[in-house]
């Protein structure tokens, strides 16, 4: 029997140690380089984040979830878990340490599906930190419906010619190569006639219209693209996988990046729970700490336990991917942590935001940024109500209807059943047992 929520000894000195190096050297960079994260390191920022990369090399924490053929340390998804716990408080953590999205899951599926020469080309550099990439799936009509996508390749040739328009493809304007999703083939369905290309960012056509920001920051200086494909012709290898497997790829880049975004959504949460608590503490009313108040006490004792709870379902969760190697198998667990993910950072980030006060609700300090992060997450890699149905479908697969009018667990049935099991040492006359 083993069932175990002991992190061991040597893997919680790495963590101690990632969480020291968090703290003093790479929270800084959020604070002066925000929007610097994934741009491609000029000579002056390289002197800065090469060393900070190299020493996560050198302590061996380099992407560890990958396996040591790609670059990394194959510590598998639990002890990314753990790890992304405590870069989740950073935005320039997870680059930091050769884990960030969108690249992580692009990573992955290149990893999975890429021809060598299409490994050699965009994993490595992808891998050594070099680059970024971008994965370019939603379309401005509809992104969680996959049957409305327009954008279309076609064959001319040699060449694949895409045409079409794409919505919030992220860090497009600092990618070097975007993964498009394309209809390659407009008679079957969606889940059978559509195609991942791997498309260099400066290719002729691709054409970034704007670069939206979320709420709060300027226009056209945001992180997600609107793009106009423009007849950009790649030759016939940019193919990612096989020829109407995007919506399968889609799958297995999807399942790894929601489970990495929850990873680092405990931290986050995490930092926001801190945060209350160092408060509750050091503001008095009415004579006492906000400490002493009920209303106080129950924020502080909801978030633990919706963090908590969070908490070893994520954990539950990473261990389960690990177990079956297969996305597929632990759909219902991924797409549960994602429908919880938004209300556990929503909730946490509000009831440290209340007990801030004015302070809180101002730009210095990051709660407002973190309920709009928890919005986001609703959103980013589907929406909340689209993961509902997925969990609600894989559960009810284990049930099956009751054979006969009444519920099985009917009260009066159940006793008749229970009366005739044990008819022989019931007294005549008992009639209402
Ligand atoms: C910060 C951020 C980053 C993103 N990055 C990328 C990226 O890099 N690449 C990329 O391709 N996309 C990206 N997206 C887009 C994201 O994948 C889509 O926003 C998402 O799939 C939803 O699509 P939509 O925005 O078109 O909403 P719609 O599909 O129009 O849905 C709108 C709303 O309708 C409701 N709804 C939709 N379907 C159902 C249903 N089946 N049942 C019940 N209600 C439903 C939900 O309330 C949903 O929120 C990003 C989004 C965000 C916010």
């Amino acid at each position: 029997m083993s069932w175990d929520f002991e992190t061991d000894p040597e893997f919680q000195a790495k963590l101690d140690w990632v969480d020291a190096f968090v703290r003093d050297e790479v929270e800084p960079l959020d604070l002066l380089w925000p929007d610097r994260v994934f741009t491609p390191l000029d000579d002056k920022l390289r002197q800065v984040v090469d060393p900070l990369k190299q020493e996560v090399r050198r302590q061996k924490l380099w992407a560890t979830h990958l396996g040591p053929e790609l670059g990394g340390e194959g510590y598998g998804q639990l002890k990314l878990a753990l790890l992304n716990e405590i870069l989740g408080r950073s935005m320039w953590a997870p680059v930091v340490f050769g884990c960030q999205a969108p690249d992580t899951g692009n990573a992955e599926i290149i990893a999975h599906y890429g021809t060598p020469e299409q490994k050699d080309r965009y994993l490595r550099p992808l891998l050594e930190g070099e680059v970024f990439s971008c994965y370019s799936m939603t379309e401005p009509q509809g992104g969680s419906d996959p049957t409305t996508f327009k954008t279309q390749a076609l064959t001319d040739g040699e060449e694949w010619v895409i045409n079409g328009w794409k919505f919030f493809s992220s860090n497009a304007r600092t990618s070097s190569f975007l993964i498009v999703m394309a209809v390659t083939n407009p008679d079957v369905s969606a889940y059978q006639g559509m195609s991942m290309f791997l498309v260099p960012t400066d290719t002729p056509g691709v054409n970034i219209v704007r670069n939206v920001g979320l709420a709060g920051e300027p226009d056209n200086e945001g992180s997600h693209a609107l793009i106009h494909y423009e007849d950009v012709r790649v030759p016939a290898d940019a193919l990612l996988g096989g020829e109407g497997q995007a919506f399968a790829i889609a799958q297995t880049r999807l399942g790894g990046g929601r489970i990495h975004h929850a990873m680092r959504t405990v931290g986050h949460a995490k930092k926001a729970l801190d945060m209350m608590c160092e408060r509750a503490l050091s503001r008095e009313t009415q004579g006492e700490l906000l400490a002493k108040k009920q209303f106080v006490q129950g924020y502080v004792a909801d978030s633990y336990a919706q963090l908590m709870q969070f908490r070893l379902f994520v954990l539950y969760t990473a261990w389960s991917i690990d177990k079956h190697n297969d996305y597929k198998k632990v759909r219902k667990d991924i797409a549960a942590v994602k429908v919880l993910m938004p209300t556990v950072l929503h909730d946490i980030a509000w009831r440290a935001l209340q007990v801030h006060g004015a302070l809180g609700a101002s730009n210095e300090m990051p709660f407002a940024r973190m309920m709009l992060g928890a919005s986001v997450l609703g959103l980013a890699d589907g929406p909340t109500e689209v993961h509902k149905v997925t969990v609600a479908k894989q559960v009810l697969r284990d049930y099956r209807p009751s054979d006969d009018l009444w519920p099985s667990e009917h009260l009066p049935k159940k006793k008749g059943a229970a009366r005739e099991k044990f008819a022989e040492f019931l007294e005549h006359g008992v009639g209402n047992m």
